[in-house]
């Protein structure tokens, strides 16, 4: 498939609607991990933040943070969800050397935050972004493939594991889909980037920081002909610039265009964006990046969701809540507007 020529962006646009989505994954700043005491500071020697529980020992046993859970609700309450009255963590089975329980404890049918929205300018029209669900889990481990020419693991003679980041709270924020943007669908997918970064920063509970992966962004995209139901979405995960978000949903727009239009059908799966097409240009945007393919997309049952039977359920008090909405800071779009004004 990568042998295909691109179509014009500007031809795509004339034949195809795109739909976008956008899962964004921040660390949280707090001091301690989210089930255990241990630090969370970046650039630590490798594998001195840990112990029992975040290595996942046996017998050790989780503690939910209490000041992950605020920062969760006020990322909830910035970007006017509800926050659930009762719910529970979750646990999210599957395999990968980074994770040293082999499971996540993740949110799954169950979030903290609900149902809200954030509105994005640009060009002089506003966009209102649906939020699906704000959630929290915990950070994977790091894994470093050395030897090889890129720092991925083909080609690399061994792989190393730090475990320093596994167990940090990470807070999942999770658009409903977008469609109906047309030409603008890479600008908005940056614009609400840019504005979430912004109200996470605005709350001091992260610095967000993409080029340290403290703020993360994974870009669903799909193609579908005017009138037909919305096509098959793609996932390009951890995309760690803003630039590379719009770049991201642009070429991931161009790649499935060409697919469609050779009467290829799309691939439900996730993939990678690469800043720069490699070898001789033969994806004919020299500079604009491209997404490779990574492995097929699991489905819910895969990862075989339980209730976490370790952590009690998070109740928080309404007027605990009420407090911290009150306390939020003015919502740094709506500051600009009283500045310009
Ligand atoms: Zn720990």
């Amino acid at each position: 498939m990568s042998t295909l020529a691109l179509p014009g962006y500007d031809d795509v646009i004339a034949r195809y609607e795109p739909v976008i989505g956008l899962e964004v994954h921040v660390e949280l700043g707090t001091r301690t991990k989210m089930f255990c005491g241990c630090r969370t500071d970046f650039g630590a020697e490798p594998n001195t933040q840990v112990c029992p529980v975040c290595l996942g020992l046996p017998g050790s046993l989780p503690v939910a943070n209490r000041a992950a859970i605020e920062a969760t609700i006020q990322i909830g309450l910035a970007l006017r969800c509800d926050i659930a009255e009762w719910c529970r963590f979750a646990r999210k089975n599957y395999f990968y050397p980074d994770m040293p329980k082999n499971f996540q404890i993740s949110q799954y049918d169950e979030p903290l935050c609900v149902d809200g929205y954030l509105d994005v300018d640009l060009d002089g029209q506003t966009v209102r972004v649906g939020i699906e669900r704000v959630h929290l889990e915990e950070d994977t481990g790091k894994t470093l493939h050395i030897g090889g020419a890129t720092g991925r693991i083909h080609g690399a003679t061994e792989s190393l594991v730090d475990y320093n980041r596994a167990g940090i709270p990470l807070v999942e924020i999770v658009t409903n889909p977008i469609p109906g943007t047309g030409e603008l669908a890479p600008h908005v997918a940056r614009a609400y980037v840019t504005e979430l970064r912004e109200i996470v920063k605005s709350l001091g509970v992260s610095d967000v920081r993409m080029e340290q992966g403290s703020m993360r962004c994974d870009v669903n995209t799909s193609l579908n002909r005017p009138g037909e139901e919305w096509g098959t979405r793609t996932e390009t995960k951890n995309v760690n610039s803003l630039r590379s978000v719009e770049r991201a949903v642009q070429s991931e727009m161009l790649r499935q265009a060409a697919v469609l239009d050779a009467g290829g059908t799309i691939t439900q799966e996730t993939r990678h964006f690469r800043e720069r097409a490699s070898g001789s240009g033969e994806h004919g945007r020299e500079d604009a990046g491209h997404t490779v393919p990574g492995r097929s997309k699991e489905t819910a049952t895969d990862y075989r969701y339980f209730p976490e039977p370790d952590l009690v359920p998070i109740a928080p008090d309404p007027a605990w809540v009420a407090e911290l909405k009150a306390a939020l800071p003015e919502p740094p779009r709506e500051r600009r507007q009283r500045l310009q004004a």
